[in-house]
């Protein structure tokens, strides 16, 4: 969101960059080994079960059941859409993904199974994203507002306090990080001592999730460089 146009506009452009390099990376692995099928000859949502199982975490088919160390699965709708949804504990996953054979569908439920075992197993890293998430929401949507009524006004203070609220995206974004390699980590080790994946087929796991680390190593990169520009812009306005 760029505030105005100045100088400091040049800092954002290395996060621009590497967001679309991201996103070309993700698109192409996923091209790529999604065309590729497996050995085992099971879909996203059967790894899933078992990757749980393997983890002694318990598999309900219904949200409303899930609690504790037991979570659901299901699909849903959209291209890439996966994600583990810790407020009802629940693992959506893609059509594709869900009932996809490929490489990258068992990637991919993988890493999302990992998100579940984080929760199960109350990984302090997540714990904390999961806390800061409600805050983070409020103080990023006050955050421009409140910086945009500081340059109008020139009111000095108001511009640090909208900084203060931006800073707490930033932290999200930084916080995301171990969360994010950690999935993948657990993906992996869990995709190979499974057996579900040969060594070879690992390979291509590796470069989705690795492809799809990039997007969030990306995005905590632009909000950093963001804060740096906003601090810029606030010193160079008092
Ligand atoms: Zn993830």
């Amino acid at each position: 969101m760029p505030l105005y146009f100045d100088w400091t506009l040049v800092l954002l452009i290395p996060g621009v960059i590497l967001s679309l390099w991201a996103q070309y990376k993700v698109k192409s692995a996923y091209a790529k080994y999604s065309q590729v099928g497996t050995r085992s000859g099971l879909n996203g949502a059967q790894v899933a079960a078992r990757v749980l199982q393997d983890a002694n975490v318990g598999l309900v088919g219904n949200a409303k059941a899930a609690r504790g160390n037991v979570v659901s699965l299901e699909a849903i709708g959209g291209h890439l859409t996966d994600h583990y949804d810790p407020r009802d504990r629940t693992l959506r996953l893609s059509d594709e993904v869900y009932h996809g054979q490929s490489i990258a569908a068992l990637g991919i439920a993988a890493h999302e199974v990992g998100h579940a075992i984080q929760h199960a197993n109350a990984y302090s890293m997540l714990m904390w994203r999961n806390a800061i998430y409600p805050v983070t929401n409020i103080a990023s949507s006050l955050s421009f507002p409140i910086l945009f009524g500081g340059l109008i006004f020139g009111i000095g203070p108001l511009l640090y306090i909208g900084i203060a609220l931006f800073a707490f995206a930033v932290v999200f974004t930084l916080i995301t990080l171990p969360v994010e390699f950690d999935a993948s980590r657990r993906a992996l080790a869990a995709l190979s001592s499974g057996g579900y994946l040969t060594e070879e087929e690992m390979y291509g796991a590796r470069k989705v999730l690795s492809a799809a680390a990039l997007t969030y190593v990306a995005a905590a990169v632009a909000a950093l460089l963001q804060l740096l520009r906003l601090i810029l812009i606030a010193r160079g306005r008092n």
